[in-house]
């Protein structure tokens, strides 16, 4: 089974993809954590990609595929694989299901957790990051305080670059205005699977596993 899910910033889609992962034993190709690494990279790609991050710009469409081509390269075939945000854009629809049919594999299901926009803000603000190992928290479930250390290695912790509240709303208005219409055309396709993603964890993932 191959995967496609999307969420605003916030929805718990990359937890909802791990626990996906696990039950059908999917590689999770996760484009927007890929890109943060990569913009790490002593290279030109990676300081093609910090560029961007820095100007809050979208990653060409071209990038994108290109690095999605290499990372679907890499899953096994006896895999299938869900990918968390691409396509992003409506652009990315074509490139992203040839990539795949390559590889042998079509789109099966597409999942939109949906969240209120206050709601999304509400948990973006809550999240921060390990500047020594780069670990993700959240403030009242793995910290109780910003000022604490990372739990993990004991590293500075701080809001992530773009977590800004004008970061925020840039990349909610790109979700809205560039990504939900990659969602209606799934949904045209007949193969959306939309879950409310203002309640728990397991609670999601039930209502998701119901409507696969
Ligand atoms: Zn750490």
């Amino acid at each position: 089974m191959n995967i496609v899910i999307f969420g605003p910033q916030g929805s718990g889609k990359g937890t909802q993809a791990d626990k996906l992962s696990e039950k059908f034993n999917l590689s999770h190709i996760e484009t927007g954590q890929i890109f943060r690494d990569i913009a790490r990279e002593d290279s030109l790609l990676g300081a093609k990609i910090k560029d961007l991050n820095e100007h809050k710009e979208m990653i060409p469409d071209q990038i994108t595929i290109e690095v999605l081509r290499h990372y679907l390269e890499l899953v096994s075939k006896d895999k299938g694989v869900i990918l968390d945000s691409a396509p992003r854009t409506v652009g990315q629809i074509e490139p992203v299901e040839e990539l795949m049919s390559l590889e042998g594999r079509a789109i099966d299901k597409a999942i939109y957790i949906r969240l209120p926009y206050e709601e999304s803000v509400a948990r973006i603000t809550k999240r921060y990051m390990c500047m020594l190992c780069f670990r993700h928290f959240v403030i009242g479930k793995h910290i109780q305080l910003a000022s604490e250390d990372c739990p993990t290695c004991g590293g500075p912790i701080m809001q992530r670059g773009d977590d800004t509240p004008d970061g925020i709303a840039k990349r909610l208005k790109t979700f809205y205005e560039v990504t939900v219409p990659v969602i209606e055309k799934y949904r045209e396709k007949g193969i959306l699977i939309e879950v409310d993603g203002n309640q728990g964890v397991e609670e999601v993932f039930a209502d998701i596993i119901n409507q696969i």
